[in-house]
């Protein structure tokens, strides 16, 4: 039987791991972290399985949904009605719908109107590769215009991707736009989804199933380096200091990692590598005696509050608590970025108080901070062509990561497809 290696416990590496135990080979899963799940893992939150970053399911993600049936997990997921909010210059406004569009009277009544077009273009627009080498901002502002940009999506760009503000492809933007502009149940209500338990029942029951059959999943066991082994001719993986051997090798973990993990690969695929770029993010999670507001998703444009949103997750997933997530994505490089937890939970709470002027400090039940380098890809325009082929040089060797899914945001449903299109490469190589 084939032996094949797959590097990340992530969506994409369980994905990956249970076709290939599906169809014969024998799989071993490598993991450096404690747990499984990469960035849509749990963590105990004093009582409470959560993930630790916010995670919501949209209309669209049909290769989630294909999983789910698969496993028989798909009465998991249930849809909520949710809403959005715009608080702009300590003001709070509803937001997402026509409706609410003409009434955020910040925006003059044509740029309203401009804004509303754009959504809905994106929303329609299918072929995006005129847009693949479009700079984002430009072409949001053609559409919206100036002022519209500098109030609605100027400061969001900002404290959301930082220098690389001005350098991101349209066709990325874009696709964020239409993931979230196509979840909904009508044109006048947003709908979200959840699975019961969270993305943990998800990748639990891919772990049951890959153990079932064989497989092995090593917990705490990063993969330092992968060669060709030329006297067996086979990929060897440096395990704790151990030589392992496998006919076939899948990486899924962050692209800016495989330099460090393969030196056998040509020059101008290590740049490539190299070059590209992360954001990272620390993320305050709070549990709270009250809501913040009735939204689950809530924008933040105000001089005073250098954080792009919060996300109320109660307001989705039904939960014994009040969960609020404040993201704060940094590039690692940025100085706030070292800031202590505690830094981050008191603007976290300033913001709050700004938000709601009832809530107090004394309405805090707990809180706890992640913080994770690799949180998102940059995509600059051109980024499809940034990129070295899935199948390296290395023959039996496959890396990806979430930037393969292009222009694709960074969700479970593509890391899901992803896998599983690796995995049927690896199948049909036999
Ligand atoms: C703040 C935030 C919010 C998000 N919100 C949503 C959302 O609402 N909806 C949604 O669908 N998705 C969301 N996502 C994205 C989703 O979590 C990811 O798309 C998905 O988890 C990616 O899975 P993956 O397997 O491709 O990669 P990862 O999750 O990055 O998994 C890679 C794994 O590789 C491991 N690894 C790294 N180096 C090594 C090594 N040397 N050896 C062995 N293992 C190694 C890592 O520990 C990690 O577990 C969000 C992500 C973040 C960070």
């Amino acid at each position: 039987m084939k032996r094949v290696a797959v590097i990340g416990a992530g969506p994409m590496g369980l994905a990956c791991a249970y076709d290939l135990i599906k169809s014969g080979f024998n799989v071993d899963v490598y993991e450096a972290d404690d747990r499984i799940g990469g960035m849509s893992a749990h963590f105990d939150f004093n009582g409470l399985s959560i993930e630790r970053y916010y995670h919501f399911i949209c209309k669209h993600d049909t290769a989630l949904f294909e999983l789910l049936n698969e496993l028989g997990l798909r009465d998991k997921l249930h849809w909520r009605d949710t809403y959005m909010g715009y608080f702009f210059n300590g003001k709070m406004y509803r937001w997402g719908t026509p409706f609410a569009l003409l009434a955020f009277t910040p925006l003059n009544l044509l740029s309203r109107l401009r804004y509303g077009v754009h959504m809905f273009y994106s929303t329609k627009l299918r072929k995006w590769q005129h847009l693949e080498k479009v700079e984002a901002s430009t072409w949001i502002r053609q559409w919206i215009g100036a002022p519209a940009y500098a109030i609605l999506w100027q400061r969001l760009f900002a404290l959301k991707f930082h220098h690389y503000a001005n350098n991101l492809s349209a066709a990325w933007i874009w696709a964020r736009i239409r993931r979230v502009g196509q979840s909904r149940k009508s044109l006048l209500q947003e709908q979200m989804g959840y699975l019961d338990g969270g993305s943990q029942t998800l990748l639990a029951r891919l772990q049951e199933i890959i153990e079932a059959q064989g497989g092995h999943i090593y917990l705490n066991t990063p993969v330092a380096s992968i060669h060709k082994d030329h006297a067996s001719n086979q990929l060897s993986l440096s395990v704790n200091t151990e030589a392992r051997f496998y006919d076939k090798v899948v990486s899924t973990i962050p692209l800016p990692f495989v330099p460090r993990l393969v030196s056998d690969l040509p020059v101008e695929h290590t740049k490539k590598y190299s070059a590209l770029q992360n954001i990272g993010v620390v993320c305050v999670l709070f549990k709270l005696k009250r809501r913040i507001s009735r939204n689950f998703w809530l924008n933040i444009s105000d001089e005073r509050i250098d954080i792009p949103g919060i996300i109320e997750f109660s307001n989705l997933r039904p939960l014994p608590v009040n969960l609020v997530y404040v993201p704060f994505y940094l590039p690692q490089s940025h100085e706030k970025y070292r800031q202590p937890d505690d830094y981050f939970i008191q603007e976290s709470t300033a913001c709050f108080k700004k938000l709601n002027p009832e809530f107090s400090e004394a309405d805090i039940l707990d809180v706890n901070v992640s913080r994770y380098g690799f949180a998102q890809p940059i995509c600059p325009p051109g980024f499809a062509q940034d990129l070295p082929p899935i199948q390296s040089v290395l023959p039996g060797l496959y890396i990806v990561d979430t930037s393969y899914y292009y222009p694709e945001d960074r969700s479970i449903t593509e890391s899901v497809q992803l896998g599983r299109e690796v995995a049927q490469m690896v199948i049909n190589s036999e």
